[in-house]
């Protein structure tokens, strides 16, 4: 991993009391100009804050109860982003853990806030350490997220397991580090507990993408097929559906199926193909993609193979035809891990959101593992939305129990008659 050349970072506050961060970099850039060589001088503005952090940081700021120090920090950094590119949004979580850093407690004179001012970078793991025992509340993370989130979560996994986790938990607040549909997901298995996200724009593509209405105009087209959902799905998209599957269990669930059956597939068009080749069964997809997934580069794949004769490609199947065409083993996530640790080949090309090469690595110390870069250009095929979770955000969100999942239990009610279907089919 490159280190980006020295960036200075100083905060300053607002109009309104919004604390914001000014980036100035030498290769990233704001709304990146490219000159060519990926290379110039550029500003960022850090905006992507919540909601409530802008309301602790300015009530405090106001107060008079934080001061402002500039202070210059290096943020690792892979990537060339072009304008727009996602690679940009990568440095934005890095800022998360190191803002406290600049923010100087000056005045402790309201004793019930200043608890609301976060701890220093180095105190946030053993702060959260404290208030998941306090507050009887279990860490889950998938593996897309940043290192140092799995690293404090009780547990990791893909979203197969985290469903099951979800479920037989007797924690009282399950902290989702992952995104919306996931923490929706677990609220509809445990509506008595309190589930936290911590960054609630931890949206996803493929959810976006089925919007539930026009769903619904899609099954009334279609009334005597099954409907199969991928997980990556909102709760009102779920409530819809007789049948919930994730990556790990879709081919099996779809074996399953009474073979006289048509079956509609949603939202995953990738994952639909795949699904059918696998299965054998025709189906009826519903035109959905992960923004990540489709974004791999076949001509950098080829060259990395070129590179690598020996590595062995694996891939996730929300990946385009002809990335999977190259594949040796096409599987989860979770199954993705599992064959680095039983094949003998040492040194992997991997066709998924690398958050997962933190595991692989941490699992197999001794094999290489490679990502690989966008048609953007950028090396960081990071998942923007899985990356907005920081441990910063997971600190603040055990602190004041927001933001929770909240829903409708009519929803939630139809919601969970699919996902109690799949979890008894994938026993
Ligand atoms: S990696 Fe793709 S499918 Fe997963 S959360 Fe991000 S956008 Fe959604």
């Amino acid at each position: 991993m490159e280190i980006a050349q020295q960036i200075n970072l100083t905060l300053e506050h607002a109009s309104g009391g919004i604390l914001a961060a000014i980036v100035v970099a030498k290769n990233h850039r704001h709304r990146v100009r490219q000159t060519g060589d990926g290379f110039g001088e550029a500003e960022i503005a850090i905006t992507e804050i919540t909601h409530k952090q802008h309301r602790i940081g300015s009530e405090a700021f106001q107060q008079g109860r934080i001061g402002i120090t500039p202070v210059t920090v290096q943020i690792p950094c892979n990537g060339k982003p072009k304008p727009g590119a996602r690679g940009c949004q990568r440095v934005m979580p890095r800022l998360w853990p190191i803002l406290p850093q600049m923010v100087q407690m000056t005045v402790d004179s309201t004793p019930s806030t200043a608890s609301t001012v976060s701890p220093t970078p180095v105190d946030l793991p053993a702060a959260i350490d404290a208030l998941r025992r306090e507050k009887n509340a279990v860490i889950l993370a998938h593996y897309y997220q940043e290192p140092e989130v799995q690293d404090i979560a009780d547990f990791i996994g893909d979203s197969l397991e985290l469903s099951r986790k979800a479920a037989d938990t007797d924690a009282d607040v399950i902290v989702f580090c992952g995104v919306h549909f996931m923490a929706e997901t677990a609220k509809i298995l445990s509506p008595q507990k309190t589930v936290l996200l911590p960054d609630l724009e931890a949206g996803c593509s493929l959810a976006d993408d089925c919007p539930a209405d026009a769903f619904a105009a899609f099954r009334a087209e279609h009334p005597d097929h099954i409907v199969v959902s991928y997980i990556n799905c909102s709760a009102a998209v779920k409530a819809q559906s007789d049948l919930i599957c994730t990556s790990s269990n879709a081919v099996d669930m779809v074996r399953q199926l009474p073979a006289e059956r048509p079956i509609l597939f949603a939202p995953d068009r990738n994952l639909g193909r795949w699904v059918q080749d696998q299965s054998g069964r025709e189906l009826t997809l519903w035109p959905g993609r992960c923004i990540v997934h489709e974004n791999f580069s076949e001509e950098a794949l080829l060259k990395l193979q070129l590179q690598h004769p020996d590595a062995e490609v694996i891939a996730h199947p929300e990946c385009i035809q002809p990335l999977l065409d190259l594949a040796d083993f096409i599987g989860s996530t979770s199954k993705l891990l599992n064959y680095a640790e039983t094949s003998s080949s040492n040194t992997f090309i991997v066709l998924t959101e690398p958050g997962i090469l933190h595991q692989m690595q941490r699992r197999l110390p001794h094999k290489q593992f490679l990502d690989v870069p966008g048609t953007d250009g950028c090396s960081c095929n990071a998942c923007p939305y899985m990356r907005l979770n920081t441990l910063e955000k997971l600190w603040s969100c055990l602190v004041s129990g927001e933001p929770a999942i909240k829903m409708d239990e009519n929803i939630r009610q139809k919601a969970l008659k699919p996902i109690t279907a799949m979890l008894e089919m994938s026993l």
